[in-house]
């Protein structure tokens, strides 16, 4: 593959990167966000925006209890981002390792709101 493909793809994913599927706005570093696989990023505040839509009876107990888990792996990577800052630059691969765990919890997360929402029949547009 030549470096000028591998360029281009670099570039789609950082322009697929920091847009919310929902409302498509930037995601900013800072805010908590989530991956829905299939979709792309999303606002953890967009999501329960969509949620409340797609359940107008109420957001069932399992789809709720998921996006908390992928709340928590959001706010964890913002945490661990901060921390990132603080530590000294001889540490500082260490904390990005925390970090990727951080984000491979968010991408279970999402996947397992992915899971539910099939199983509920609903889906993100
Ligand atoms: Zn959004």
């Amino acid at each position: 593959m030549s470096s000028g493909w591998s360029g281009l793809v670099k570039v789609v994913r950082e322009w697929m990167r920091w847009r919310c599927h929902i409302c498509g706005f930037d995601v900013i570093e800072g805010q908590r966000f989530g991956y829905l696989p299939g979709k792309g990023f999303i606002h953890i505040e967009c999501l329960y925006d969509k949620l409340k839509e797609l359940f107008p009876d109420g957001i069932p107990e399992d789809v709720l209890a998921a996006v908390e888990a992928e709340e928590i792996a959001s706010y964890g990577i913002i945490r661990i981002k901060q921390v990132e800052y603080m530590v000294g630059d001889e540490y500082r691969d260490e904390v990005v390792r925390i970090r990727k765990k951080f984000e491979g919890a968010s991408a279970d997360a999402g996947k397992l709101i992915h899971k539910l929402l099939e199983r509920y029949n609903v889906s993100i547009k």
